[in-house]
This record gives structure tokens, C-alpha cells and sequence, in this order.
């Protein structure tokens, strides 16, 4: 039975709130002044006590009536219940995505479809602030990368999408692109409105239907797009959501009725879920953890560089896939590099996700918290030196200052294991072919960073790197029309672009 959670929670239909606190620079650091508190107003969103399941177009409890509580990351606080699905709410939700593709929506010309993609991206736009500001409470991020960087992304998916959903035989010439089916998406909690918008965007727009689960500890804005689901009058069942723990998903990943399977989140679940979909016709796509290197030589741009570096591994505090999470640079530059990395280190803001000042907001549960601490420890026991700015963390919620280990061997935990956290784990090379060896000694194969003044320098080293994406003199730059994906433990198949298209159909020669 429903039973409310006893949590301490955040007042529900939120009024403007004062300033959170002063997070601010800790003592002795370079910058003598302090930002004020600049707190985002939370009373766009109006925070429902209990949440449903999306499904068949409507909002449904769980069958159980069972219930589970998110929390807010930055304040420890209970957000709202939300109904746990059961294997049996799975399969309703199966049906009802099955029934919607063989009415309405399979039969649609893609024309019809595009201008339902249209219209989603469009109220995305129009509630931008509302899905800003949710995310940030239900996941800890930084309210400055929620607003402009999660949302208007989310929402540039649907606008590029759509423009597919009646191009399809220009997209696959010569062959007639057919939908799979029914496509089960499962997708992790570090971008939760993103992931969302890369799988359920070019599902639907090749004709296909969706039962998405999102993650237990960001349910959120997954249900907010519900809302905007009822809003562009999507027929019903053509996109259902059911938040519930691991095992649900599984459910949901070996229910007959499933035609496709799309999951991000990490490679030991990945491979569970591959085991659950051997043996079957089922199309699967695996976007997993990453470790990426971003490598740096003499003659890059040092300033530059180092802006790169720092997005590339404190952006969304280091829960990225993709993250520059190991530094690999050219030994004639390090000392200079690390100097310049720990003064620009000394000025990063850690504190109130919701304050439009903060870089660094909270770790998205304490689960994760804890398997930060543990990695970093390690790498304190295994001979690495550890540096942290001084800065103040506020006294409740998940948070951990920006890290950086020098003297880092590649045997190391913290230069192998994805941390997912703010830590940087730096390595020195001497040669390209030594930057390249080292780039590639990893079980992951998700992204790379290049930074150098030679354009043959970038080619040369993007044709040797084993990763799905490299960039050159940037980093964690992201577009719809540009494939995303992995090699390796990273998994297989690519999302964004016209490739991720060929997830979500069946080619026929024509
Ligand atoms: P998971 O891989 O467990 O979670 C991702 C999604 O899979 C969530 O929706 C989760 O549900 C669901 N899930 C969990 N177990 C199963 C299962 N047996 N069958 C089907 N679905 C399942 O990631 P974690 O949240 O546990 O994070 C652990 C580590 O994974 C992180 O520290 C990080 O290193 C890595 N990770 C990588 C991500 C990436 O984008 N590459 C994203 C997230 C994590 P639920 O939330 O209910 O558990």
C-alpha cells in the first residue's frame, strides 16, 4: 500500500526563495570578494506531492500502490513520491505502447508525426525554466548548465527529429525505412531530460512507440514531459514512462512485447541487460561509462586548454560519460599546465545547484558520494598526490570539492575505474605515439580531447584514437545533428544524427 514517506521534504508549490547561503570562496584564495547569492526563483515548478505512472496517456498509480521517494541531492530533502511501477504495470505499459503503434501512431505519414515533434520541442522551449529548475533540484546540477545546456539541447533533439519523421527515404536512400515497434528505453540519472530527448526523439520520429524507464534518483522532469506529452495531444500509449527500481527495468528489457532495447547508464548493467536480450530478435543499443583522455600538447593554446580541461571533467560535477577524466600532457608543458589548472581550480564555485554562480553543484545521490570518497582514497593509498582548492562545502547535501591527483600511474584505480565525480587524474607523455598508447590503454572507448596548434597533429591523432568521439581544442561539445556513442566497454551503436535513426528502423531495398 501507498504509504507517504516520512522524510523530511521540501514545502510543496515552493514560493520564491530567499538566498540559499553564501557558497562561497573559502579563505586564503586568490579572488578577495564575494558573489552575492544569486538563488533561481523555485516557484516555476509546483511540486506534486505523489506522482503516477505515465501510461496509455494518462497518469495511473502503481498497481501495488507501492511508492517511492526522490530526494533532493543539494538539501537531503524528500521532492515528492513517486509510484514505484510492477512488472505488471510494465507489461500494461507495453500493451498500450503495442496498441498505439498498430492505431494511431504507426499509422501516421511522417509529416503528421513531424508536427507532434514539433510541437513537444516548442512547449519544451516555452517551459524551459520550469524543466531547468526541476532538474536541477532532482539531480544536483548547476541551475547555469541545466538552463543552457540540458533543456535547450533536450529540446533542439526534438526540433532536429522532427525534421527527419518525413525524410526517412532520404535519410535511407533506395530503401523504405519501416519502424521497429515497441522500443524500451532505459536511461540514467546524470542528464535526465537529455537522455530522454536522445532516445524517445528519433524513436518516434521513424514511427515507433516508447516505454521509458528513468532513474530512481531523477524521476522528475521524465514526468514533467509526460505533461508535455498531453499537452501536444500525443495519442495516447505513444509514450508511456514507468519510474521503478533495476529489477523493473529488466522486466521491462525481457517483456515479450518489446521490439527494441536502448539503454545508457553503466557497463555492469550493460551487460545485464545484453544477457537479457541474447537469444532473441530484439535490436539493442548500449551507450556505457567512459574514460576518456584529454590530451594535451606544447603547442596548444595553454589558457585555452586549461578552460577545456576543466569543462571537460567538472561540468555536471563530473558525471559525464564522457568526461575528461584523465589528462594526459606533454611532459615539457606539465608544470606550467598543473600550476594554471590549480589556480583556475581556486576559483571554482561549489554549492547551491539553484544558484546561478555555482559551477559545481551536487553529487546526485549518496550512493554515488560514496563511491566517489572510496576511488579517491584509493588513489591517496596507491602513491598519487591529491590537491583540492580550499573551499567551503555547505553542511548538508552531496558534495565534493573539485579534485586533481598529480604523479598518477596508469595502473591506478583512479586512471582505470570511471569515477563519475570531480576528479581529474593526470598523466604525463613524451611523444605522440606514447600519448596515443597510453589514450588507448583503457577498457573504454567513449570520447577524447586533442589540443594542439597542428591541424595534422588532430588528424593524425583522431585516425589512431579508439574512441567514438574526439574532439580538437574543445570538449564536451554536443549537437543533435552529430552521432554519439562508444567502442569497446563503452558499448555499441551510435545516438544523434542521422545514425541514430538506424537504431530505431527496419530497411527494406526497394
Ligand atoms: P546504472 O547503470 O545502475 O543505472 C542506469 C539505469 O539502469 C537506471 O535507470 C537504473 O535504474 C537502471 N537499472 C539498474 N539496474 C538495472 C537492471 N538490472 N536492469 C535494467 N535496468 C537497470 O547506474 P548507477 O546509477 O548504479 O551508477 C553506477 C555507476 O554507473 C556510476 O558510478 C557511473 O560510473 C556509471 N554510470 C554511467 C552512466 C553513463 O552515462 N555512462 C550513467 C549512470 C551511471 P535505477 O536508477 O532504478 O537503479
Amino acid at each position: 500500500m501507498h504509504a507517504m514517506s516520512t522524510e523530511p521534504r521540501v514545502p510543496i508549490a515552493t514560493s520564491a526563495q530567499g538566498a540559499a547561503s553564501s557558497w562561497g570562496l573559502g579563505d586564503g584564495q586568490a579572488i578577495p570578494w564575494e558573489y552575492a547569492p544569486a538563488p533561481e526563483a523555485r516557484d516555476i515548478v509546483t511540486l506534486k506531492e505523489r506522482y503516477g505512472l505515465f501510461i496509455g496517456g494518462r497518469e495511473v498509480q502503481a498497481s501495488d500502490g507501492g511508492t517511492f521517494a526522490t530526494v533532493d541531492p543539494a538539501t537531503e530533502l524528500v521532492l515528492a513520491d513517486v509510484a514505484k511501477a510492477t512488472p505488471e504495470d510494465i507489461d500494461k505499459a507495453v500493451r498500450a505502447a503495442r496498441r498505439a503503434g498498430s492505431r494511431s501512431w504507426g499509422n501516421l505519414p511522417g509529416r503528421e508525426r513531424a508536427k507532434y515533434l514539433f510541437r513537444i520541442a516548442r512547449i519544451m522551449q516555452e517551459r524551459s525554466r520550469e524543466f531547468a529548475v526541476l532538474e536541477s533540484m532532482d539531480s544536483g546540477k548547476p541551475i547555469k548548465e541545466s538552463r543552457d545546456v540540458d533543456v535547450p539541447l533536450a529540446a533542439a533533439h526534438f526540433w532536429y527529429y522532427a525534421g527527419w519523421a518525413d525524410k526517412l527515404e532520404y535519410a535511407f536512400p533506395g530503401r523504405t525505412a519501416h519502424p521497429l515497434g515497441v522500443a524500451a528505453q532505459i536511461i540514467p540519472w546524470n542528464f535526465p531530460l537529455l537522455m530522454l530527448a536522445w532516445k524517445i526523439a528519433p524513436a518516434l520520429a521513424a514511427g515507433n512507440t516508447v516505454v521509458l524507464k528513468p532513474a530512481s534518483t531523477t524521476p522528475l522532469t521524465a514526468l514533467l514531459f509526460a505533461d508535455v506529452c498531453q499537452q501536444a495531444d500525443l495519442p495516447p500509449g505513444v509514450v508511456n514512462i514507468v519510474p521503478g527500481p533495476g529489477a523493473v527495468g529488466m522486466s521491462l528489457v525481457t517483456h515479450k512485447g518489446v521490439d527494441k532495447v536502448a539503454f545508457t547508464g553503466s557497463t555492469e548493467i550493460g551487460r545485464l541487460i545484453a544477457k537479457g536480450v541474447a537469444g532473441t530478435d530484439k535490436g539493442l543499443t548500449l551507450e556505457l561509462g567512459g574514460k576518456a583522455a584529454n590530451i594535451v600538447f606544447d603547442d596548444a593554446p595553454l589558457d585555452q586548454a586549461v578552460e577545456g580541461i576543466i569543462n571537460g571533467i567538472y561540468f555536471n560535477q563530473g558525471e559525464v560519460c564522457c568526461a575528461g577524466s584523465r589528462l594526459l600532457v606533454q611532459e615539457s608543458i606539465a608544470e606550467t599546465l598543473i600550476d594554471k589548472l590549480k589556480d583556475r581550480l581556486s576559483t571554482i564555485r561549489v554549492g547551491d545547484p539553484l544558484d546561478k554562480n555555482t559551477d559545481v553543484g551536487a553529487i546526485n545521490s549518496r550512493a554515488q558520494l560514496e563511491k566517489i570518497t572510496k576511488l579517491v582514497q584509493s588513489g591517496v593509498d596507491e602513491g598519487a598526490e591529491l590537491y583540492q582548492p580550499a573551499c567551503d562545502l555547505p553542511e548538508r547535501g552531496y558534495f565534493f570539492r573539485p579534485t586533481l591527483f598529480t604523479n598518477v600511474a596508469q595502473s591506478h584505480r583512479i586512471a582505470r575505474e570511471e569515477i563519475f565525480g570531480p576528479v581529474l587524474s593526470v598523466l604525463t607523455f613524451r611523444t605522440p605515439d606514447e600519448a596515443i598508447e597510453k589514450a588507448n590503454n583503457t577498457a573504454y572507448g567513449l570520447s577524447a580531447g586533442i589540443w594542439t596548434d597542428k591541424g595534422s597533429r588532430i588528424l593524425h591523432m583522431v585516425s589512431k584514437m579508439r574512441a567514438g568521439v574526439v574532439w580538437a581544442n574543445t570538449f564536451n561539445r554536443f549537437d543533435p545533428t552529430s552521432p554519439f556513442g562508444g567502442y569497446k566497454e563503452s558499448g555499441f551503436g551510435r545516438e544523434g544524427g542521422m545514425h541514430g535513426l538506424y537504431a530505431y528502423v527496419r530497411l527494406e531495398d526497394r
